[in-house]
């Protein structure tokens, strides 16, 4: 409300990104059953006063993926779609970062890409922006 806020168009937000907490919990619970598979799906969000808020899991019909890869490209991402987030499962302890292949990806589709690691709980998520820069999130 009221006029522009000059002082705070510089300064970035701590949180760009919102995501509803059963989004989240249905996406680590894919993760789970399909281990140590990975598990891939994406988020549909809205974009609310220069936040993006998330708030559906969409598990894409012919998504499968398995022990070292998984398969996105075909179905990504249309540019005026809802999806505006995707997740990926990595099997391993301690991997919630993006593989070389990860962030070529990441790099083509733009938006934002959450990655999990085993055991898939809520602390083994980490989000990243399209160059694989490491992006905090809120669960809400
Ligand atoms: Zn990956």
């Amino acid at each position: 409300m009221g006029g522009l806020d000059l002082k705070a168009l510089g300064r970035p937000k701590r949180c760009v990104i919102q995501i509803k907490r059963q989004a989240l919990l249905s996406a680590l619970q894919g993760a789970k059953e399909l281990y140590p598979d990975e598990f891939i799906a994406l988020f549909r969000g809205e974009e609310q006063r220069g936040h993006l808020v998330l708030t559906e899991l969409i598990i894409p019909p012919f998504a499968h993926g398995d022990e070292d890869s998984s398969s996105y490209s075909p179905y990504f991402i249309p540019a005026n779609s809802s999806e505006k987030a995707s997740f990926h499962s990595h099997p391993d302890p301690d991997t919630a970062y993006p593989s070389d292949e990860d962030l070529y990806y990441f790099s083509h589709s733009g938006g934002f890409h959450f990655i999990a690691c085993h055991p898939f709980e809520l602390k083994d998520v980490n989000g990243f922006d399209a160059l694989g820069k490491q992006v905090a999130f809120e669960v809400i």
